[in-house]
């Protein structure tokens, strides 16, 4: 490793809800919240921590993201111990440490954002995803939209960044539905979105309806108009539409999804957390925890999944993470990272995305154009 230190991102994961969503097939449980062993998590991720102190060494902290699940559900200050550990445990933190907690509206309130704050949060997502009541009550949600724009005052007037998950492509969801969403959401203080396309998951109980024929689904062209709205919606408000997914006002990208998003190195901590760590070029060791919470708590082993990524392994990651982004994926970060060429066995492939304007090279970037996003995963899969 490089005198530099390297750095580095942190994700913990909080593996609770206070209910299932019936779309959501993230690694959650549904917990009654007086169950919650906010303590007893806190102290397995310490473990974990400590376990990994030596993967620390040489690193410094860029950004720490509690993500799940619903962190907002972890009582601040135990979620502030965990905070606290983290960054004592890093050689060197980054003068703009950026700390996101991930919040559902149903369990945010003035006090909780206020707490938040004083444990050293700056940055809050909340997983509002609507503000229309149908659209809410179709997805299952806990909150309604009184709740949604009442969550967004509390967090907009405590907290110096709010995001806001928003989704798309509900049945009978109208593009004025969604421009008025995004309205809203600018109007209350709000300067990041994420919004994702309503998708279907297999293991999912819209999964199990969608089999039986029970579920109704917008047809495949409301998908692509409603994401092209957005598009708009947020071009006229000068915003930038940096990720697939995410818009920002000036400034305000999310540097943790950025960081990832460019193939830095991340640690992972919680239940069914992913990590990834750089060993080197052409090197790095991905691992997956226990996704089961009552193993994460009980067990003193890390208990993990562990992966070795070589040279090509480390190039398919940065193809399908950074052809994302607006800037696209950055070739000389990236050889330096897999130790080659990354355009290396795959000249011919990349030419016909070129010729097919797929993808453009400028400079020591390989990106796709965003009229081209919406066939994003096809040109990726592609150059693999
Ligand atoms: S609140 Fe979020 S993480 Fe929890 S079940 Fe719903 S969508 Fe999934």
């Amino acid at each position: 490793m490089s005198s530099e230190p390297t750095p580095t991102s942190v994700y913990v994961h909080f593996p609770w809800c206070a209910r299932k969503c019936p779309y959501c097939d993230f690694a959650t449980e549904p917990i009654r919240t007086q169950e919650l062993p906010h303590d007893a998590y806190a102290d397995a991720v310490l473990r974990e921590l400590d376990a990994r102190a030596a993967d620390l060494r040489g690193r410094e902290l860029k950004s720490i993201f509690f993500g799940g699940g619903t962190p907002s559900l972890w009582r601040p200050d135990a979620l502030g111990r965990a905070l606290e550990a983290i960054t004592n445990g890093f050689d060197q933190v980054h003068g703009e440490l950026e700390v996101t907690v991930e919040c559902n509206p149903s369990s945010l309130t003035h006090d909780n954002v206020a707490l938040l704050r004083d444990a050293g949060v700056d940055r809050l997502s909340i997983g509002v995803q609507s503000l229309r009541d149908p659209h809410l009550r179709f997805l299952g949600r806990l909150h309604d939209s009184k709740r949604a724009v009442a969550a967004l005052k509390e967090a907009t007037s405590e907290m110096p960044r709010v995001s806001v998950d928003l989704m798309f492509g509900m049945p009978g969801q109208t593009l004025e539905e969604l421009g008025d969403d995004i309205a809203r959401i600018v109007d209350a203080g709000v300067r990041h979105v994420s919004a994702y396309a309503l998708t279907i998951e297999e293991k999912t109980m819209f999964g199990s309806l969608h089999r039986a024929g029970k579920l109704r689904v917008a047809p495949e062209e409301q998908y692509a108009e409603l994401f092209e709205h957005a598009e708009r919606c947020f071009a006229d408000l000068g915003w930038r539409h940096y990720e697939v997914s995410n818009y920002a006002a000036e400034g305000e990208e999310s540097r943790h999804n950025l960081h990832y998003w460019r193939g830095g190195a991340y640690v992972g901590l919680g239940a069914a957390a992913v990590g990834c760590l750089d060993q080197g070029p052409g090197r790095a060791e991905r691992w997956r925890n226990d996704p089961n919470p009552q193993r994460y708590v009980a067990q003193d082993t890390l208990g993990t999944e562990v992966e070795k990524l070589g040279p090509e392994e480390i190039v398919r990651e940065a193809l399908m993470l950074g052809l994302r982004t607006i800037d696209g994926m950055n070739l000389v970060a990236t050889e330096t990272r897999a130790g080659r060429d990354p355009k290396a066995g795959r000249e011919r492939e990349i030419q016909r995305a070129i010729e097919q304007g797929n993808v453009v090279e400028v400079g020591d970037w390989l990106r796709v154009p965003i009229e081209r996003w919406l066939k994003l995963d096809g040109i990726v899969r592609d150059l693999f």
